[in-house]
């Protein structure tokens, strides 16, 4: 077989989390949460399983939930989006994202990433033959956004930009301000975008959650990817979203409908009622706060510096007072050696830089975090 992916192999994640099992380590290194979800949330899919619940779902996604959806986000940002011809339910941000990066890219076509970015983003637009165009953020300039260097790289041939906030694996935020420049950039181009916002709800201290539909500009030509895998934590059920006008959510639902066709239906069904008490997602924010501060308390004394994180579940930490190792061979031998799993920051860049950052998923129980501060305080 000639492979289309000749470099690629199985994710960072796939592999550090293998390795945190194969040594007994504590995995700070995928994303996932240590704990379950709500009783109330498997009492509800336990219902709707035993009613019969079972069957295909509609290719949308069934209506009650595309209709809270709708609801939601028109109570959170004053914006609408149409339950029956702008709201896609998907399986995951993963399909949501490739799907729309399927939708948009045509052969040759370039797209604008700011690195670091997750790893599907690559994938997905070299395999429907488009060109990804990369500008660097750095942890020396706390990764802001240089908006006349985006401004600078955009040609003929750009299509589209695929933007994250809250960030994976930065934990940074964008501002109203960002969007405004971006908007500016945009306007009167026929440039689409994706705003990965699957961290939506996971926002800290005096930071709010400017997501892309919040400006009008940028609402007309965005695909908005969210997925309840974080919000309440069920990463392994793999159900998300895709806000997007009308005339791009058709061309979307071609893709989506080739893709997987429709969701898991049982699921759709708790998750409608789920969102029906805003107090299920409006909770998140502090419990990760929390979460946050309780890891940085346990590290605290320790030899990393960190700014801490804005906005997701992680915290990446500086280890250039302790180690002149690579990312990667550290993550490794920490794994190895003190018991703790984490993941090189410089498997989100695709051009070469030698940040010394480690990232941590502090989505764990209290004693997880407790043990892994215990270690990562004797280096
Ligand atoms: N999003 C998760 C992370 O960043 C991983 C998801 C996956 O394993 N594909 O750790």
């Amino acid at each position: 077989i000639q492979s289309k992916q000749p470099d690629t192999g199985t994710t960072i994640f796939t592999v550090m989390s293998k390795l945190a099992g194969d040594y007994g380590a504590l995995n700070l290194s995928q994303g996932f949460p240590s704990f379950n979800c709500s009783e109330k949330l498997t009492d509800l899919v336990a219902f709707y399983l035993k009613k019969g619940m079972n069957q295909y779902a509609p290719m949308a996604g069934i209506q009650p939930l595309r209709e809270i959806i709708s609801q939601k986000t028109f109570e959170l940002y004053g914006v609408n989006y149409h339950p029956d011809s702008e709201i896609t339910i998907v399986s995951g941000a993963t399909e949501a994202l490739y799907a729309a990066v399927t939708t948009i890219v045509h052969e040759g076509d370039e797209v604008i990433l700011l690195e670091p970015c997750y790893d599907s983003y690559t994938p997905a637009i070299t395999l429907n033959g488009g060109i990804p165009v990369y500008i660097t953020l750095s942890p020396e300039n706390a990764y802001k956004i240089d908006w006349e260097l985006v401004k600078s790289k955009i040609s003929e041939k750009t299509r589209l930009i695929m933007l994250n906030t809250p960030h994976n694996p930065t934990g940074t935020v964008m501002s109203r301000e960002d969007l405004n420049q971006l908007a500016e950039i945009v306007k009167d181009t026929d440039i689409f975008i994706i705003g990965d916002e699957v961290y939506e709800h996971i926002i800290f201290d005096e930071h709010e959650h400017w997501s892309l539909l919040r400006n009008p500009v940028l609402k007309e030509r965005s695909f908005i990817c969210n997925s309840f895998g974080k919000t309440f934590h069920v990463t392994g059920w793999k159900v998300g979203y895709c806000l997007a006008p009308k005339q791009l959510t058709e061309e979307f639902r071609k893709v989506h409908q080739w893709l997987t066709f429709s969701t898991v239906t049982p699921i759709q069904y708790a998750l409608a009622d789920f969102l029906k008490d805003p107090d299920n997602y409006l909770s998140i924010p502090k419990f990760y706060q929390d979460k946050r501060d309780k890891f940085l308390d346990c590290i605290k004394g320790s030899r990393f510096s960190y700014t801490p994180a804005q906005g997701s579940f992680f915290q990446c930490l500086n280890y250039q007072n302790i180690t002149n190792e690579n990312d990667f061979n550290l993550a490794v031998r920490l794994t190895k050696e003190i018991g703790v799993a984490s993941i090189p920051v410089s498997v989100f860049y695709h051009q070469k830089n030698d940040f010394k950052i480690l990232r941590f998923c502090f989505a764990k129980d209290d004693e997880t975090l407790e043990k892994a501060g215990e270690q990562l305080l004797k280096l």
